[in-house]
């Protein structure tokens, strides 16, 4: 009784559309939940048509890249993921995880992988904000998917953020040296799901993968919150 008098003067906001939910939703109102912009790429696999996969193509091996969404400026999207980054939303980047989780379950990925492992934040701004984003996510397609996830493994020595300034070339170059395997006897031989918020020119995933391998892990998959349309 209190709490349907509570929940109708204080109405749970939806956080991709800001409209009050109705009892019973959480996070995400039902027509958002509809509405959003799926990606096929699951369905696709490893195939040709799966064109997360190509973005990867020529620079490093990648067994299956995976988005859940398509990102659209202005959209229901954007407004999911500013919320996760600034808001401290982080329980809606598990409720994401495992609802991806459930959908890569679904489709029979949940044998496909080893460990799952978040890009990780520099310690400072981890700091700064409380949490990483990543990690929220990666926590949740672990628990929908039966899997070990592990946030310490992978870490990165460089806020990449203050190297803005500088050249193409030059922040490329501190790419490489940016993330580090801090326990490779965990990685070693095991396939890895490397999880981050945005997929978009794929380098930061890049830089990733490459001290995954250097490291004795065996594969390397990718799985993002949400990538740019081509
Ligand atoms: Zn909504």
């Amino acid at each position: 009784m209190l709490q349907d008098l509570l929940s109708l003067l204080f109405p749970e906001i939806c956080y991709a559309c800001a409209a009050p939910m109705a009892r019973g939703e959480k996070y995400i109102c039902t027509e958002c939940s509809v509405k959003l912009p799926y990606t096929d790429a699951h369905v696709h696999g490893a195939t040709e048509l799966n064109t997360l996969q190509q973005r990867f193509w020529g620079k490093v091996p990648v067994r299956y890249a995976f988005s859940y969404l398509y990102f659209r400026p202005k959209g229901r999207v954007q407004r999911l993921l500013h919320q996760l980054k600034y808001k401290g939303a982080h329980e809606l980047g598990e409720h994401l995880g495992r609802r991806y989780g459930s959908l890569l379950s679904d489709h029979q990925y949940g044998q496909q992988f080893d460990l799952i492992l978040p890009v990780p934040l520099h310690h400072a701004k981890l700091r700064r904000r409380g949490y990483n984003q990543s990690d929220s996510f990666a926590k949740g397609l672990a628990d929908a998917m039966n899997l070990e996830w592990n946030s310490r493994i992978l870490v990165r020595n460089i806020d990449t953020e203050t190297q803005t300034k500088k050249s193409r070339l030059d922040r490329w170059q501190n790419v490489e040296k940016v993330f580090a395997v801090k326990m490779p006897e965990k990685v070693k031989g095991k396939r890895v799901l490397l999880v981050d918020d945005v997929l978009t020119t794929g380098a930061t995933l890049e830089a990733c993968i490459q001290s995954l391998l250097d490291s004795g892990c065996s594969e390397v998959s990718v799985a993002t919150i949400a990538t740019a349309e081509k």
